[in-house]
């Protein structure tokens, strides 16, 4: 039993599964997996507010420590077809690359794995003493509601444990090998508006200039670096994205100002300190204010150790480089998953990624499936 990866690659290119469509890309891995020995579980979640996800999640044995592989078939839109050389879902190969939306993110990266445990079992057999996993959602490029986080719900309640996990995102800058992550930044968004009164602008003492107090607040949120950063993380960044008064006029004084502000944090903050802070100094500033906050997620790490190693010593043993252990870069899947284990992303390069012509050099995705059979063999190691 073999898989070429760089066929499973195009197979599943070929099912346009734009969020939250499958469009048979979970069918294409299970129809590759299931001759290998994994118990497929498709799991279809539903929420009020948003469409339903169709989500995999399949296990190689049934005891001993369970390695798991977490990615996502789903991919963005292919945007204006016309910018694209080729059809976004035929595959093509061309110049040595796998043309089409999702090669790189992520369904290269998928193919590769599915690939690596095909030889991992033709070497060790199935009974090798412990536990692949792929935890596949169709919903990480949309609201990341019916996913991920409820696949791990699903599998909390079962007794179903990960001992660790890598996540198969486009880590690489530009080559392969270049880089893994093994934590993100935490993310939130917070819209302040500075309440007033209105009047005439001749007459400001019978008003109150709530842009007065927006620019005094919002100064003292910027007027000193959150951080420093650490050693994993880059210094936590608080931007402010807009500033919203609208008034047209040039003789009064309005009612309320609004700003919009985006942190990304490092895990020095949680989300829960972020918010008391800024409501520390809000309130040292003085003046009414209503502040709402989201949040898109917490910074996580998962400290350099065994699984970094053990990552790092596969890219070494194939690549005869070791990657840059880094924790930049927006929010993904992991976040969910650093709850339930301990875990690293690594996958192709990211170069193309979301954009026209996305493509995934072949020898890329034959090197990365070398790499995550090395790490298979460390983790699995007799
Ligand atoms: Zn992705």
């Amino acid at each position: 039993m073999t898989i070429d990866p760089i066929e499973l690659t195009q197979a599943l290119i070929r099912c346009p599964s734009v969020t939250p469509e499958d469009a048979g890309a979970l069918d294409v891995l299970r129809g590759a997996v299931e001759p290998l020995g994994f118990a497929c579980q498709r799991l279809r979640f539903s929420d009020a507010a948003t469409p339903d996800v169709d989500n995999l999640y399949a296990r190689l044995g049934t005891r001993g420590r369970n390695l798991c592989f977490a990615g996502h078939t789903d991919v963005v839109p292919p945007g204006n077809p016309q910018g694209w050389t080729v059809d976004p879902f035929k595959a093509e190969i061309v110049d040595g690359h796998v043309y089409g939306r999702g090669a790189t993110d992520m369904k290269g990266a998928i193919a590769a794995f599915a690939a690596a445990v095909a030889r991992f079992v033709a070497r060790r057999g199935r009974d090798f003493g412990g536990s692949i996993s792929l935890l596949i959602t169709g919903d990480e490029e949309g609201p990341s509601i019916n996913g991920t986080a409820k696949v791990l719900d699903w599998m909390k309640e079962r007794g179903e444990t990960v001992d660790a996990c890598i996540v198969g995102e486009p880590t690489n800058e530009k080559q392969l090998g270049d880089m893994a992550k093994i934590g993100r930044r935490g993310s939130m968004n917070l819209v302040l508006t500075a309440i007033g009164q209105q009047g005439h602008v001749a007459y400001p003492h019978l008003a109150d200039n709530p842009n007065h107090h927006l620019v005094r607040m919002l100064d003292a949120l910027i007027a000193k670096p959150l951080d420093a950063g650490n050693a994993y993380f880059q210094p936590s960044s608080l931007q402010i994205t807009t500033i919203d008064v609208g008034n047209p006029t040039t003789n009064v004084i309005p009612a309320r100002a609004r700003a919009g502000i985006n942190i990304r944090f490092n895990d020095i903050h949680t989300s829960k300190s972020l918010t008391e802070w800024v409501r520390g100094k809000l309130d040292a500033v003085g003046g009414r204010y209503e502040l709402s906050v989201s949040v898109s997620g917490e910074a996580f790490l998962t400290p350099p150790g065994p699984l970094s190693e053990l990552v790092s010593s596969a890219v070494d043993s194939v690549l005869k480089r070791k990657p840059q252990l880094s924790t930049t870069g927006g929010t993904s899947d992991a976040r969910f998953i650093r709850a339930h284990a301990p875990v690293i992303e690594f996958g192709l390069v990211s170069l193309t990624m979301h954009k026209v012509d996305e493509r995934a050099a072949i020898a890329d995705i034959r090197g990365l499936s070398a790499i995550y059979e090395a790490a298979l063999d460390r983790f699995f190691a007799a």
